[in-house]
């Protein structure tokens, strides 16, 4: 049987840039006791067998690289492991986090920060697994605990995650078509999460999608909402805004936002 241990030094795994290596020693030096033995709980109860280095460095969380080895000696799997910042706030980031962060004004620190932070981890489980069940390419949901929420890995052997859709080369002659038939893949996905899994992402752009192979994988799904949320519509209204900016900027010859809105919600 695999030796399991969570190995905090080995960044491998990243293709985050150079100058991000400060940020990503920083994030893995405040990992706090509480967040190591929510990860050793998960490598005793066998949903991954090393926690690797971080994928990314966020504002509201950090993603880890994971491999699980299973017991029937079939192929390692990779794993993505999403924690939640709030007790692993070092000093530097929470000083940020009140200068920086509107929606933190007076919020940072207070009582029942945690049990909000630990909330957003069960709400992004209970969405991706909507999604997931409902065949929209997302990660796989595997488990939370708390603030930590464990996903399958979206990115390819050498453990190099794929690329933000904002981050994708597309290739070959055909560039120009493979943006429009991107954006109207995504139009259907939007319908879909919209229609058959009665939600709104609520934080859709380019940085919360994934790219492979001409497939678009959709990700960061804590702050999606039911349809009937009372800010819904308010909240697709600004992610078909995003959509539609961002395709335009690629050349794409996009349809008006209220038709958009009105093929989604019809
Ligand atoms: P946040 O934006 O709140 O920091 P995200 O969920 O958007 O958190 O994740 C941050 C980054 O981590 C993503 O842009 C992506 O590069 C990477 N990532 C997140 N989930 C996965 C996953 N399941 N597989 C591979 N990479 C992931
Ligand atoms: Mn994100």
């Amino acid at each position: 049987k695999h030796a399991s241990k969570i190995r905090l030094d080995n960044v491998k795994q990243s293709q985050v840039r150079e100058k991000d290596k400060a940020d990503r020693a920083t994030a893995e030096l405040v990992l706090d006791n509480r967040t190591r033995m929510i990860l050793l709980q998960m490598i005793n109860r066998g949903f991954v067998s090393e926690v690797h280095g971080a994928i990314s460095t966020g504002k509201e969380a950090n993603v880890y690289g994971a491999v699980l080895y299973p017991e029937n000696a079939d192929e390692p799997t990779q794993k993505a492991i999403k924690v939640y910042k709030t007790a692993i706030l070092g000093f530097k980031d929470r000083e940020r986090y009140i200068t920086g962060d509107h929606r933190f004004k007076g919020g940072v620190g207070k009582g029942n920060n945690r049990k909000m932070i630990e909330a957003w981890a069960q709400k992004e489980f209970r969405n991706l697994n909507r999604i997931y069940d409902n065949g929209i390419p997302c990660p796989e949901p595997i488990t939370y605990k708390k603030h930590v929420l464990v996903m399958g890995f979206l990115g390819d052997k050498r453990g190099y995650a794929y690329p933000r859709l904002r981050d994708a080369r597309l290739v070959g002659d055909n560039v120009e078509e493979q943006w429009h038939s991107l954006y109207v893949k995504l139009l259907g996905i939007m319908r879909r999460l919209y229609q058959v899994c009665e939600l709104v992402h609520a934080d859709l752009s380019e940085y919360n999608i994934l790219y492979h192979d001409k497939e678009l994988y959709i990700i960061d799904v804590s702050q999606s909402v039911g349809h009937d949320h009372p800010r819904a519509l308010e909240f697709l209204r600004m992610d078909i805004k995003n959509v539609g900016d961002y395709f335009r900027r690629q050349g794409v010859d996009t349809l008006q936002d209220r038709t958009v809105f009105n093929f989604i919600t019809a």
